[in-house]
């Protein structure tokens, strides 16, 4: 038998006991809630990031290391929150031992250093097979505020930060968590839901609207296409548009406010990077049009499943 990532997950999230009070929410976010003061709420989340699948043997050990902390710091920012403490395990093979765990290290610091987070401990060991850095992730958020997946009402506006797609070529391992664009959107209020896209648009949408129980729509001619996706689309033939929906590992934030909150965001932006408002949360059903108000079709949830993909 084998079963793709989310219905591991599933089976798994089934069988864990009702949980204790202090927490907020459990398995099924960016990051678990837990209650812990009456000021602040804890939010944890762990990532797990191995050789010959989130990156390749050459890749630099520094970029390595940064993107272990970096992608646990990006679900902190799609709660709303703050980063604060991580511990990390590894795992090497003797010949990476020296001058690999080193700038492993130097990586990891560096993203560390950058976001105001402290590494408080971890564990090494040794391995024959390819190299495992996991990283756990602490973080902040004022008391009852997480933004969490579930929140979307129908009628807001889907928003999304920066531009998508094609990040396999040269992005994926110098992930910016959007942690300032977070914070500023969370000071301006009424953010409903929001979720940071790892396995792509359309999967990770489908997070928010499961979550959420409700449906969307999403309009093509809106969809910020990176020009890294043209590049890939030039190359393999998948449409640009594809690539934005579908490949994942862009990190930018995927959030639903009412439309008066998305117009100006739309102008504005949130700290310095742009906002696109790429469609509407509606009651049911999940739907790709050209342009708002034009013709439709069923969204395909094309995003990454690790278990499945090649
Ligand atoms: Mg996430």
């Amino acid at each position: 038998m084998t079963r793709g990532e989310f219905e591991i997950i599933a089976s798994i999230a089934r069988r864990i006991p009702a949980p204790g009070r202090d927490v907020v929410v459990g398995e099924g976010d960016d990051c678990a809630v837990i209650r812990c003061d009456a000021r602040e709420d804890l939010l944890v989340t762990t990532d797990l990031l191995l050789e010959g699948r989130h990156f390749l043997p050459d890749a630099a050990p520094q970029d390595v290391g940064w993107k272990a902390l970096a992608v646990s710091i990006s679900d902190v920012a799609a709660m709303g929150g703050r980063p604060r403490h991580a511990v990390a395990a590894i795992a090497l093979r003797p010949q990476q031992t020296g001058a690999y765990a080193d700038g492993l290290a130097t990586g990891l610091l560096r993203c560390a250093r950058r976001h105001g987070v402290d590494l408080v401990g971890g564990d090494t060991n040794a391995t024959d097979g390819p190299a495992v850095v996991c990283v756990t992730l602490t973080g902040k958020v004022a008391r009852g505020r997480a933004v969490l997946r579930s929140g979307a009402r129908v009628g807001d506006a889907i928003c999304v930060t920066g531009a998508l797609g094609g990040s396999l070529a040269r992005r994926h391992l110098r992930v910016t968590p959007r942690v300032a664009e977070a914070a500023a959107l969370v000071r301006g209020g009424r953010v409903h839901a929001m979720i940071d896209l790892s396995d792509g648009l359309s999967s990770d949408l489908g997070h928010v609207l499961d979550a959420s129980r409700v449906g969307a729509e999403v309009w093509a001619d809106a969809v910020p296409v990176h020009r890294d996706a043209r590049r890939a689309s030039a190359q393999d033939g998948r449409s640009a548009l594809a690539h934005a929906l579908d490949d994942g590992e862009d990190f930018e934030l995927l959030f639903t406010v009412p439309e008066r909150r998305a117009r100006s965001l739309a102008k504005s932006g949130l700290a310095g990077t742009p906002v696109a408002w790429i469609g509407r949360i509606t009651r049911r059903g999940y739907v790709l049009r050209d342009r708002e108000g034009g013709p439709g079709r069923a969204m395909i949830r094309g995003g990454h499943d690790h278990f499945r993909s090649p």
